[in-house]
């Protein structure tokens, strides 16, 4: 047996979900696999549920009939009459209420799959990403979190000639990134905020790791788009796109920046899973073509 393939057998990682027909996520027609775990805690995730490398149990008021099933099956005494419906203090994520909920109300997210099984997904769609330029994103979560699994399923997609990217925030240890090195095509890399203590404020963690990972990553002549979600009030001032112009610009090599709008999107996930979400006044930001404006006068090629 090919030994990518063996491993491949026995090799599980953390998902959460896997998206075909992706085009945002990279060159193309693609297929994104979103894997669990996080070292970051950024205050605009839209993807709450790809944090903890374990299950989480929602619950959609909306799709809720009342019909009183998850509190007959439940155990725990984990199922409550009112709207937030789960005690999360009792609940052990058996996953019971979920499988009987008709209107999939309560949804567990996340589960272990082989790398073999998320390759057979992925390759379902060779055929278009070979008319469209396209290929497989792994993102999260941060995929370099499951760094092994990450690697292995890198490297069988490369076997079978798939272009591959990858999602990071560059917050693990440089030899993970290393490591996968050959196996990526484009590193999509987030600089959340250039100054360290607004990036503690914000995303939970220093950035040093991550600004120099960055810098050691350019140097080896890869292929990365640095994106930089802009988020009115914390990382949008003229000083902020300053710190973020220089950075770029003394890098080894030169590489293009796109701007990702703020959005609410995940909001309402936060109340699905009993949390809070953390950014209730902050809007949209109006005009994205103004920031463009000024990292490109910066000398910034800007997407
Ligand atoms: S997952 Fe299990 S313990 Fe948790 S609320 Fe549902 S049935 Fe109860
Ligand atoms: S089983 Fe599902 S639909 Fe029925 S009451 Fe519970 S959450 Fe609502």
């Amino acid at each position: 047996m090919n030994p990518i393939t063996a491993t491949a057998a026995t090799t599980h990682g953390w998902i959460f979900d896997i998206q075909r027909f992706c085009i945002h996520d990279g060159p193309g027609i693609r297929t994104t696999v979103f894997m669990k775990g996080c070292p970051l805690s950024c205050l605009w995730c839209h993807n709450p549920e790809s944090r903890r490398q374990q299950f989480e149990l929602a619950f959609y008021l909306s799709k809720c009939i009342h019909c009183g099933h998850c509190l007959q099956v439940c155990t725990k005494g984990a199922i409550r009459g009112d709207d937030a419906r789960i005690d999360r203090e009792r609940c052990t994520m058996c996953g019971r209420c979920a499988d009987q909920c008709p209107g999939e109300a309560l949804r567990m997210i996340g589960h272990k799959e082989s790398v073999a099984d998320v390759l057979a997904v992925v390759m379902r769609d060779q055929p278009f990403y070979e008319t469209s330029g396209g290929g497989v994103t792994l993102s999260g979560g941060e995929p370099l979190y499951q760094h092994e699994f990450t690697h292995q399923l890198l490297t069988a997609c490369k076997r079978q000639g798939l272009h591959t990217a990858i999602e990071t925030s560059g917050g693990a240890a440089w030899e993970r990134l290393d490591a996968i090195r050959s196996s990526v095509d484009l590193f999509l890399y987030d600089l959340k905020a250039i100054n360290p203590e607004k990036h503690r404020q914000q995303c939970g963690v220093d950035n040093a790791l991550i600004l120099a990972n960055a810098k050691r990553l350019s140097a080896t002549g890869a292929e990365i788009l640095f994106r930089t979600p802009i988020i009115p009030g914390f990382n949008d001032a003229e000083d902020d796109l300053r710190l973020l112009s220089e950075f770029l610009l003394q890098l080894p090599n030169p590489h293009r920046l796109e701007l990702m709008p703020y959005h609410r999107i995940g909001s309402g996930k936060y109340e699905a899973l009993g949390l809070t979400y953390p950014l209730p006044n902050v809007q949209a930001p109006a005009d994205m073509d103004g920031y463009k404006a000024v990292l490109t006068q910066n000398g910034i090629t800007c997407l």
